[in-house]
């Protein structure tokens, strides 16, 4: 697709060519699984601890707090479930904290937890950024909290929650605290301990690793009960033969993210406030959604009064840019997602939302054409939505 230009790296980014090399021996050279006692086995078992240790040291733990799992959602919900239960066993806890703001691979569990097991859900109300604040967890908390969820930076809006602040609250209350940290990994230090969390999801795909991997990172001591019960692997947590290549894909992409990761914000950040400041310049009816400063540096996202949002999509792609509302905004009967509600904006304006994010593949020449070109799309996209918008 030569003449298209993607902008939609918060969905899924490329594998990066050095993380396919590292995985590829490990389809078919060194195949074992890594359970086995021989030494096919033991070599794919040193392959995925290798794997392993790099994580934990870029995330500063050990080794063994790091569950290999299937994806970002999976870790989402291994946290959540096998938490809440854990907890509830342990001390009767049944209520879950989480930010109105979650993405679905959270909430929908949470929403489960409550209808299917019978846990309580305080949905913790963000400011006009989609931001939590410590107070805002803080005056929530209680010790009938069985676990804090709150997302490290939001997909949909790319709005940065503080949650080293947030992850304090939780330690002094001794309550177990979770973050999706999917959408941050790719710009945003992954310190454990710095950050205060006991649990954090993570999915390759976000910062060019592949799909259908993630980790889940567990503190030493966090309650948590296994939600995929079967053979040993992952310390118990998480049973299954371990994806071994997908695993090392993960560690090889994380390292190189760590290493590049100030070229890489140096190189998205300067384009993206172009995109910014020419938007709202020229487009009447236009505000940015999420915060304006602290936001992930690749990302920026729009509200526009009475536009149908789907149908710019669809306009966008015609003309050859791919980019995406950051929700799952169905045809038929549009809803605002639960982001846009969450601060506040109308259905007149949350359904006409745009999120337009960059990565490396993205050049000055893409910013080029996407701004002389968005304008008049955004006007067609205004001209043709119904009247009656509401
Ligand atoms: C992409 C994303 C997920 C889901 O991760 P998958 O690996 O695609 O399952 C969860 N949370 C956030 C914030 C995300 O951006």
């Amino acid at each position: 697709m030569i003449d298209h230009i993607y902008l939609d790296y918060a969905a899924t980014t490329p594998v990066h060519p050095r993380v396919l090399g590292a995985m590829s021996p490990y389809f078919n050279e060194t195949f074992g699984n890594p359970s086995s006692i021989h030494r096919y086995g033991q070599q794919a078992e040193a392959a995925v601890e290798s794997a392993r240790e790099t994580i934990s040291s870029e995330l500063n733990c050990l080794p063994q707090e790091i569950v290999f799992t299937s994806c970002g959602t999976e870790s989402d919900n291994l946290a959540l479930r096998g938490t809440a239960l854990a907890m509830r066993e342990k001390s009767g806890a049944t209520w879950i904290l989480a930010s109105q703001a979650e993405h679905h691979a959270v909430s929908k569990t949470a929403i489960q937890l409550a209808e299917v097991y019978g846990f309580q859900v305080e949905w913790l109300k963000t400011d006009k950024y989609g931001a939590i604040t410590q107070e805002t967890v803080a005056n929530a908390i209680c010790k009938d909290t069985a676990l804090v969820s709150v997302m490290y930076a939001n997909n949909e809006i790319g709005t940065v929650n503080p949650v080293s602040e947030i992850g304090a609250v939780c330690r002094a209350h001794n309550i177990p605290f979770h973050t999706d940290a999917v959408q941050a990994a790719a710009y945003l230090p992954l310190d454990v301990q710095t950050l205060n969390v006991d649990l954090m999801s993570l999915g390759a795909h976000k910062f060019y690793g592949p799909k259908g991997i993630g980790v889940l990172y567990v503190r030493t001591g966090t309650p948590i009960f296994p939600i995929q019960t079967g053979g040993g692997q992952e310390n118990g947590l998480r049973a299954g033969t371990q994806n071994v290549p997908y695993a090392v894909g993960f560690a090889a992409a994380l390292r190189l993210t760590k290493e590049e990761r100030v070229q890489r914000m140096d190189h998205v950040r300067p384009l993206r406030d172009r995109i910014v400041g020419t938007i709202l310049e020229e487009v009447p009816d236009s505000l940015l959604t999420g915060h304006p400063v602290d936001r992930l540096p690749n990302h920026c996202s729009f509200a526009f009064k009475d536009v149908d949002g789907n149908l710019l999509l669809t306009l966008l792609d015609a003309a050859g840019f791919a980019c995406s509302s950051g929700s799952a905004c169905k045809t038929g009967n549009p809803e605002p997602s639960e982001v846009m509600t969450a601060i506040g904006l109308s259905r007149d304006w949350g359904l006409g939302s745009l999120r337009v994010t960059l990565g490396a593949g993205t050049t000055p020449a893409h910013i080029d054409a996407f701004l002389k070109a968005v304008p008049g799309i955004i006007q067609q996209a205004r001209a043709l939505t119904p009247d009656k918008w509401e």
